[in-house]
């Protein structure tokens, strides 16, 4: 996951748009293997734990990872041959019990990419509940994921002076919550190779 850190007083915008995933036979571009954990699953699901294939043949010479499935495409060197590696496993299972760091990105993430205020997904900014000329501070529990508009609407006031409420009360998220979160946003462009090990509310034939 790319560590965003919390830095200043701007606030970014950020829209994650959902335009439909697509599944193709035949490489992405670069021919990046999906990173499974040692128990086979992937080791992050958004954004979703790729290797471009140089970092991920260096991990297969240093034994760090079992390949699972491999694409046509060979590599060769004076010294070697190999197909391309599409799924791949880590051999040391990593922990994902640690407490997520507090970063924009988990923090969207928390609040499923949508205003707690009216529930829009675009033009995403962040709210301080009690605003910080109040005493409110910059913690899980003071934080929310919010529209710009609501943000302006709300200004420099509580919930209840504004008379907006919240859809869900905050908390700080576990791993587990943020991955079980994370499935909901797929890329738009996996693998076939790649479907067995992840799970995108894809419902299987009988
Ligand atoms: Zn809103």
């Amino acid at each position: 996951m790319p560590v965003l850190s919390w830095e200043g007083e701007d606030m970014p915008v950020l829209s994650w748009e959902g335009e439909g995933m697509k599944v193709f036979d035949h490489p992405p571009s670069g021919f990046p293997a999906l990173v499974l954990n040692a128990d086979f699953r992937p080791l992050s699901y958004y954004p979703l734990s790729l290797w471009p294939w140089q970092e991920t043949i260096k991990a297969v010479f240093l034994e760090r990872v079992e390949v699972v499935t491999s694409y046509d495409q060979m590599v060769r060197s004076p010294s070697f041959e190999m197909a391309l590696p599409s799924v791949v496993a880590l051999k040391t299972y990593i922990p994902q019990d640690r407490p997520p760091a507090f970063t924009r990105f988990n923090l969207f993430l928390r609040d499923s990419f949508t205003c707690q205020y009216c529930g829009r997904g675009e033009d995403l900014t962040f709210d301080h509940i009690i605003p910080r000329s109040r005493g409110g501070r910059t913690t899980w529990e003071n934080i929310v994921t919010a529209c710009a508009p609501c943000n302006l609407t709300k200004g420099g006031r509580t919930p209840r002076e504004a008379q907006m409420s919240l859809r869900r009360s905050t908390h700080r998220p576990s791993a587990y919550e943020l991955q079980d979160l994370g499935r909901r946003f797929p890329p738009n462009y996996l693998h076939a190779s790649w479907m067995d090990y992840l799970y995108w509310d894809i419902e299987l034939e009988a």
